[in-house]
């Protein structure tokens, strides 16, 4: 099969990246599960954005706090200016943020200094993801394949020439194609605690590998502090508590009842406190009250959360919840230019996939939404700007050498994990 451009993965950056490339091109979208099944769906807390000019040296520094300095610096100057008209995009498609007097209205989250974060109830992801979904499933010149996992890509000359895939029948296809873009998520279904989907296994990065590709930080893996405790896990995934919730003003409590940490501080810093905490007393857990915030604020606001605490025996408006840190997101990634383009030409990745260094060590809270966006839309301007095709050569390819891939990926990639951890130590 050819078709001009194949997309892996449907979250916000691969349809984004869609929706941003010219309409005379066939694209071929591929989804390891149903459309709605990507991240981009759980995202809760918000997207940031640029409020004015007086925010950028703010905006700019915080980014770099808490990605420990480690940021690439120009990714961080190129998303913060491009947030604006991301947003005034996403709002044309139909996105619904929050507003207060008939303006937007802006949160906070951990490690931020303003309020800067736009939302929709505690259901951002959804909101934004589901319009821009509807918007590909309109567009004539893109399919959409679900059910269908990428096993590998095809190097032709040192150069991607398109993907193949097993279909949701389980027979293997290979498709090729001038640009491939993965846009595959995070690896939060490498660990047993995770708030990720579990199929979000990291299978570009194995890919990556195997293509020599060359990849960066994969060892910088974000812990979130505060998912909800429970003994009975459902859909293979831990239920994240946003930190907007803190950021509005709920508190961290131990076994005592006692504050341990500024529950405003980064993510990694907020969740060794309390795997300190915890490790003090054998304990499962900490406690998140929200006391602090008005009942009507909590109900407004966090109504997806109150409801999966009241599904697990808390009314979070009446009584602390149980908390415990789990994997979240990933930082490192297939390391790309500021156009998202990878090492290997034809190839482009974004999104939590990739790493284009806005992040650093550690990202910032509702920075990763903004990021994907902002760079799929410069992988495709780019790719629309500098559009050739490929030569392809109908290599036989022998599909029965992916049979059962999936295991030895998951091993390569926590493997290489492991090195790239030792190599940092
Ligand atoms: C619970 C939760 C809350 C979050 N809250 C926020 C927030 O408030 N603000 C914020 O900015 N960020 C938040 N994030 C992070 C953010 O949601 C993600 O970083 C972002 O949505 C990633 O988008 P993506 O398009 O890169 O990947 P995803 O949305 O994860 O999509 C990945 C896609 O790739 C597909 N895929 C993977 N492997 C294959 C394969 N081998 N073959 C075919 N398809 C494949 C998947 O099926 C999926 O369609 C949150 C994340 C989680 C889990």
């Amino acid at each position: 099969m050819k078709t001009d451009i194949v997309i892996v993965g449907c979250g916000v950056s691969g349809l984004y990246f869609a929706l941003n490339l010219p309409r005379d091109k066939k694209i071929l979208m591929i989804t390891k599960d149903e459309a709605e099944n990507s991240d981009s769906f759980l995202a809760q807390g918000g997207i940031c954005v640029l409020r004015d000019k007086d925010d950028y040296d703010s905006f700019f520094e915080d980014t770099m706090r808490a990605g420990h300095y480690e940021n690439r610096k120009e990714s961080v100057d190129i998303m913060i200016r491009s947030s604006r008209k991301v947003i005034n995009d996403l709002i044309s498609y139909g996105v619904d943020f929050e507003k207060e007097n008939g303006e937007l209205a802006y949160t906070k989250e951990g490690a931020h200094t303003k309020n800067r974060i736009l939302f929709h109830k505690d259901e951002t992801g959804k909101e934004i993801t589901k319009n821009l979904l509807k918007a590909v499933k309109k567009l004539d010149n893109v399919t959409l394949k679900e059910h269908s996992t990428m096993v590998d890509i095809i190097e032709n000359d040192g150069e991607c020439a398109g993907i193949v895939y097993r279909d949701e029948k389980g027979k293997y296809k290979a498709v090729y194609a001038d640009y491939t873009m993965l846009a595959t998520g995070g690896i939060g279904g490498l660990y047993k605690h995770s708030t990720n989907f579990p199929h979000l296994t990291g299978d570009a990065l194995a890919i990556a590998i195997k293509h020599g590709v060359k990849l960066k930080n994969i060892d910088y893996i974000q812990i979130h502090p505060t998912t909800l405790y429970t003994k009975k896990k459902k859909n293979g995934r831990d239920f994240l508590i946003s930190e907007s919730v803190r950021g509005e003003g709920a508190i961290l409590l131990n076994d005592k009842g006692e504050r341990f940490v500024n529950e405003l501080l980064p993510r990694d810093v907020v969740a060794n406190a309390i795997f300190e905490e915890m490790a003090k007393t054998d304990a499962k857990h900490v406690w998140l009250s929200l006391a602090p915030i008005p009942k009507e604020e909590i109900e407004s606001h966090f109504p997806n959360i109150c409801a999966k605490c009241l599904e697990e025996g808390y009314d979070a408006t009446k009584e602390p919840i149980p908390v415990v840190p789990a994997q979240h997101y990933f930082m490192g990634g297939i390391y790309v230019d500021k156009y998202s383009k990878t090492s290997m030409d034809r190839l482009y990745a974004s999104g939590e996939t990739a790493c284009n260094g806005v992040h650093g060590k550690n990202r910032l809270a509702s920075n990763s939404l903004l990021e994907s966006l902002v760079f799929a839309k410069r992988a495709a301007n780019r790719i629309t700007k500098t559009y050739t095709e490929a030569v392809h050569t109908n290599k036989k390819i022998d599909f029965s050498v992916y049979d059962g891939c999936e295991e030895e990926y998951r091993k390569t990639v926590l493997d290489a994990i492991e090195r790239e951890k030792k190599k940092h130590e």
